[in-house]
């Protein structure tokens, strides 16, 4: 693959970026490796109108990486609830304590420093790099992808390795030694708000002099889709089991797989009866409603969810393990991070008991 000279690359997107880059984004305000590290994490899989509120709130709580580290990681889920894909979240958590730990507190100096933290990969090292430190260190997030391979019609899909080392050639051939923070923000911005996913507005693209896609009028095939494969569909059913307080029983999932440590309903793949329910947890339950189910979607598979309400009849003898297990009473804001799903079922059960909403 032949790249075009760097320079009038880099000082058209970077005039482009003076008149028309974003400025004024939370992170982009009191810049410092935190707070870059944080946005980045967030903007994965993510729009910046999404995370902007949640980026607030996040540095309200743990303004340092100080205050990130000492969290206790349901206060960290908690924050995350709604965001997805909580293993962010979670490395967020690990990767401040090795920072505090292993570093006193201050972030490795250089993208191979940074990519031996968790959650960290190339292109946030380098975005982390370039914004925050100045380094010169490419980025290639999927804005900047899908402007370098329709600029340069770079064949087939970015998860394949022949087609992500040509995009990592790209960025770094194109990359400069000064401005490198704004560059850097520049083609994030750029993918962002001109050479967008379905709609790119080549009249106002600051590379529209030698872009190949716009060029041969194909840009939107590129970069290729990843070749189809059909997800699966399971099914489970969550219980939501009600005391006499109006309280529901939820439990803590295990630390790793989905949902990692946050806090859901108990399940069962098959149609469980009150008697089997009843022994394991010497509740003396009495059958609601069976609801309608509901579709969560995982990028793996789809999950049919059952939610059915049960009723504890009569006081239990069981001891809950006050780390695994717990009453929440719907009515108060909940202090953990709750998966999904389990929120939008607390929505609907408070709806359905009359209740208003935390
Ligand atoms: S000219 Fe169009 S397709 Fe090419 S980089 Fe710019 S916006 Fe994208």
């Amino acid at each position: 693959m032949t790249w075009h000279s760097a320079e009038p690359f880099q000082n058209a997107v970077l005039s482009w970026f003076d008149l028309h880059g974003r400025k004024d984004l939370p992170w982009q305000k009191n810049i410092s490796p935190y707070r870059v590290w944080v946005s980045e994490i967030m903007l994965q899989q993510t729009q910046v109108s999404t995370v902007i509120p949640y980026f607030d709130r996040f540095m309200d709580s743990f303004p340092t990486v100080e205050d990130l580290a000492m969290a206790p990681e349901d206060k960290v889920l908690q924050h995350w609830t709604g965001l997805g894909y909580y293993a962010r979240a979670r490395n967020l958590h690990n990767a401040a304590n090795q920072i505090w730990q292993n570093y006193q507190g201050a972030f490795p100096e250089s993208v191979e420093g940074l990519t031996e933290l968790p959650g960290i990969g190339q292109s946030t090292a380098g975005a982390i790099a370039s914004i925050s430190m100045g380094l010169r260190a490419p980025i290639l997030d999927g804005n900047v992808k899908r402007v370098l391979a329709r600029y340069h019609r770079i064949q087939g899909w970015p998860g394949q390795s022949v087609t992500l080392k040509q995009l990592w050639d790209a960025a770094e051939h194109y990359t400069p030694q000064e401005r490198v923070a704004d560059y850097t923000q520049a083609m994030m911005d750029l993918g962002a708000t001109v050479c967008t996913r379905s709609k790119p507005k080549c009249q106002s693209c600051p590379l529209n002099d030698k872009c190949q896609g716009l060029e041969l009028g194909d840009a939107l095939k590129y970069p290729n889709p990843k070749p189809k494969k059909k997800i699966p569909t399971k099914s489970t059913h969550m219980l939501l089991i009600e005391n006499h307080d109006g309280e529901l029983l939820l439990e803590k999932r295990p630390p790793s797989g989905i949902w990692g440590g946050l806090w859901s309903f108990l399940e069962s793949e098959n149609l469980p009866t009150v008697d089997e329910f009843a022994d394991s947890y010497q509740f003396e339950l009495e059958a609601q409603t069976t609801w309608e189910p509901i579709k969560h979607t995982f990028s793996h598979y789809h999950l049919m969810i059952t939610p059915i309400h049960w009723r504890v009849k009569a006081k239990s003898s069981k001891v809950m393990e006050s780390d695994r297990e717990i009453w929440y009473n719907p009515q108060s804001p909940a202090e953990f991070g709750l998966a999904t799903p389990v929120k939008k079922l607390i929505k609907q059960f408070q709806k359905a008991s009359g209740s208003p909403a935390p």
